[in-house]
């Protein structure tokens, strides 16, 4: 057996990260001894870091190898580290050479960094809303670390090249086909299949579920619990059983392998007393008097000021009464919604936070928002545009702060100038108008 080329300069990252220690010391010695053997030392030190970092790192600019995509995950292996349980069930991936496609569910916002800690052979790039890639300093981390970023619920051609290039290159891709994170726990209809782009890859598709991240820091809740999370490779499917099926078989493989509910089975218990906070700006309407905007989350129940009426949340985010579990009274809440679609009108008033195209500059105004059964309206002193519905497939919202959409390349941030908990409903009846299409088309 050949013997291994001896380096000149060993790269591994546990070598680079003793050499900075090593060089950190030795400079705080020779700063306190103000002597010249350590500072020779600290500067020879200094030197075989630099070197092992240049030659680790050649030419992987852009790349999930990158010196930045190393930085990105040290800078969130300090800020995320180890507040959660994160158990890793990877076998099925074992098999698997050379690139992939990863789908998974999306509960939290730390989606990425617990699949991060999956054996990957290789570091993967992610996919991610344009938002993070295109804000100054954030646009030069993720362009120079390898993350690719799409425009939510857009039609982007120019994102499927650069699926395409990174699986070329060797590197795993993790997409998160809903698009947007869960709002009650029970994954989002995928609005934008992607079947035919999977096969077109000939690469295999893994697929994961995540669960416990949902209640560990659901989208309406600010603080984050400590939570047993489990990542599982479910299923892996090869490029020669994806020529198997066809375009809508796939599409609908990939909606039940990915569909996940976290009310169906909570292992972790939530002892916290202030469960309940935030709730309100998800379960925007009672389900008992049907009042708008008149639920309150304090502590671990959930109250309407119009009828009394409050429901206790258990350690294990159960409901002590009907309708027992979150998705359950999302799902009476979307029924009261459907009921009422016919006749569905919203209007409100906003600010409107516009982020420049491609990383223009960020700029604010006054405006109006309607929404109803046929379009999506804007107006404002400096513009007014109107977007038909079967051309916006769902709308990304921030609980209790503002709903989002693209037109001509632009991110725009409508925040409610009153009740900004009528973010969620405008987010559901868009969700609602969707489903509604989609049932007449089926
Ligand atoms: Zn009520």
């Amino acid at each position: 057996m050949d013997r291994p080329e001896k380096q000149l300069f060993p790269y591994s990252r546990k070598r680079i990260t003793a050499l900075a220690f090593l060089a950190v010391i030795l400079l705080l010695l020779a700063l306190v001894l103000k002597t010249i053997i350590p500072a020779i030392a600290a500067l020879f030190s200094v030197t075989l870091l630099a070197a092992s970092l240049y030659f680790r790192y050649q030419g992987t600019a852009g790349t999930p190898d990158s010196m930045m995509y190393a930085f990105i995950f040290f800078l969130v292996r300090i800020w995320l580290g180890r507040k959660q349980r994160v158990t890793i069930d990877d076998r099925l991936l074992q098999e698997v050479e050379g690139p992939y496609i990863l789908l998974s569910n999306h509960g939290s916002f730390e989606d990425f960094y617990y699949i991060s800690q999956i054996a990957h052979p290789r570091n993967p790039s992610y996919l991610v809303n344009e938002y993070y890639c295109t804000r100054p300093i954030l646009k030069t981390m993720a362009k120079r670390g390898g993350i690719l970023s799409k425009k939510l619920f857009t039609r982007d051609m120019s994102t499927g090249v650069r699926i395409m290039r990174m699986v070329r290159n060797g590197f795993p891709v993790v997409i998160f086909p809903e698009g947007r994170l869960s709002p009650d726990g029970c994954s989002n209809p995928i609005v934008e299949n992607g079947a035919a782009f999977y096969r077109r890859l000939r690469v295999p598709l893994v697929f994961v579920r995540i669960d416990g991240a949902y209640f560990a820091h659901p989208k309406w809740r600010k603080e984050t619990f400590p939570s047993d999370i489990r990542v599982s490779v479910t299923h892996v499917l090869r490029p020669e059983q994806l020529k198997e099926v066809t375009d809508v078989q796939l599409d609908e493989l990939i909606a039940k392998e990915l569909y996940y509910d976290a009310s169906a089975e909570v292992r972790s218990c939530y002892p916290q007393k202030d469960k309940a906070m935030g709730l309100d700006s998800l379960i925007y309407r009672c389900i008992d008097c049907g009042v708008l905007y008149q639920t309150e989350g304090v502590g671990n129940e959930l109250r309407c000021r119009a009828c009394g009426k409050t429901h206790h949340l258990d350690e294990h985010y159960h409901f002590a009464d009907a309708p027992w579990t979150i998705p359950a009274y999302y799902d009476q809440i979307r029924r009261m919604e459907a009921e009422e679609l016919e006749s569905l009108s919203l209007h409100t008033a906003v600010r409107t936070k516009i982020f420049g195209a491609d990383g223009g500059p960020v700029r604010w105004e006054d405006g109006e928002c309607w929404l109803d059964t046929k379009a999506f309206r804007y107006q404002s002193g400096e513009k007014s545009f109107e977007i038909p519905l079967e051309k916006l497939p769902a709308l990304a919202f921030s609980c209790g702060k503002e709903f989002e959409l693209y037109h001509e390349n632009e991110l725009h941030y409508f925040y409610p100038l009153e009740e900004s908990k009528q973010v969620a409903r405008w987010a559901l009846a868009v969700d609602l108008m969707a489903e509604r299409r989609n049932a007449v088309i089926h």
